[in-house]
């Protein structure tokens, strides 16, 4: 079968031949991958700066945001059937019997590094027209989000995020509004990046309640003002307007969810962090040396202003289960936006151009089964 390989050592990546997999356990399913998404992390990988081949190979096979069909189960299988649409998680555990987080099924917070992830660390990945995975690694999908639901990975960033947010912000008993009242209500978020994370992020804390402002850069020939406005978030550009003006617009902010990877960006941002404010950091920057930040008026306002910093990597399963309910919220209040996001398909064999060319758009994908 076809799958896409990277070869690090070789410093080169192609369409591969590789063995068909086949079901060898019973708790096994065999699905047939439909699309593909590719991310920032996948580009990184190809410039051979990121990802490690699974051992004994010399490629990995890449691809971690993926939808595929179920064609097979194994005989204990019983959540999933042939015909269903599912979405797998990414991260394996680690083997270390004292790493508490794996051990309780939350290799997200893995104390030991010693995880692994498909298609980026140590196994294989979806970009292949086959694929096997445990059935506990899988997430069902609804045949009506055939369309977009390979969106779901990279939204639950955003929902492990916002999970945290709402553990942390327990801390302000009056937040917890009634059940049937957004949480967000009254407060106001801005989001750090127009690409797929930036606005999916967005779309969540729109749909929690908040007012939203989305602050970004515009790639050429995109309109980040119309796409936001089109589910209810606002634009603000960092072309002509300052941090420290887009700061005076929103007034105190409550939460910042960063999605650009840009560390002096964000830490200029977070000195405007509101009073009681959080800030959500979700991008990896390479580490390029030190920078100057604004030390002591960070720390002061940490204090003073009873701030919280939280950091997160995704997901478990459950981010994985919110993000298809809440992908399916999304489409239905936002169609347009939502497919909107998906701004290119190429079909396996023209992998390269959105891997190693500048397709550009807002979300490439691949168009496999
Ligand atoms: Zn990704
Ligand atoms: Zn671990």
């Amino acid at each position: 079968m076809k799958a896409v390989g990277v070869f690090p050592a070789e410093r080169r990546f192609e369409v591969v031949d590789h063995p068909e997999p086949g079901i060898m356990g019973a708790m096994d399913v065999k699905l047939r991958m439909l699309e593909v998404g590719i991310c920032g992390t996948d580009k990184e990988i190809v410039r051979f700066e990121y990802g490690n081949p699974p051992e004994g190979s010399h490629y990995l096979i890449l691809g971690h945001e993926s939808l595929g069909e179920v064609v097979e189960v194994g005989s204990a299988v019983t959540a999933l059937m042939p015909g269903d649409l599912a979405v797998p998680t990414v991260r394996r555990p680690c083997s270390q019997l004292t790493c508490a987080a794996c051990r309780g099924g939350r290799q997200d917070f893995c104390f030991t590094g010693g995880f692994t992830e498909r298609g980026i660390n140590g196994r294989h990945g979806f970009m292949a027209e086959y694929i096997v995975e445990g059935a506990l690694n899988l997430n069902l999908v609804p045949r009506k989000l055939r369309d977009v639901a390979v969106l779901v990975e990279p939204l639950t960033i955003a929902e492990k995020g916002m999970t945290q947010l709402w553990q942390v912000q327990q801390r302000l008993p009056w937040t917890q509004n009634g059940p049937d009242q957004p949480r967000g209500e009254g407060l106001r978020a801005v989001v750090l990046g127009g690409g797929p994370v930036g606005l999916l992020g967005a779309m969540k804390l729109v749909l929690e309640g908040f007012e939203t402002f989305v602050y970004s850069l515009s790639p050429p020939g995109s309109d980040l003002a119309g796409m936001a406005a089109g589910f209810g978030a606002k634009f603000v550009p960092a072309e002509t307007v300052s941090v420290a003006q887009m700061a005076e617009i929103v007034g105190n902010i409550d939460v910042v969810y960063e999605a650009t990877g840009v560390s002096s960006l964000s830490y200029e941002v977070m000195k405007y962090l509101g009073t009681n404010g959080a800030f959500i950091l979700t991008g990896v920057p390479a580490l390029k040396g030190p920078k100057p930040v604004d030390a002591d008026l960070l720390m002061r306002n940490q204090v003073l202003k009873n701030q919280v910093v939280i950091g997160t990597v995704n997901a478990s399963k459950q981010s994985f289960a919110d993000a298809i309910a809440d992908i399916g919220q999304f489409y239905q209040r936002w169609p347009k936006a939502v497919g909107s996001l998906i701004t290119h398909r190429f079909p396996i064999d023209e992998v390269r151009e959105p891997l190693a060319g500048n397709a550009g758009g807002i979300k490439s994908i691949l168009t496999i089964g």
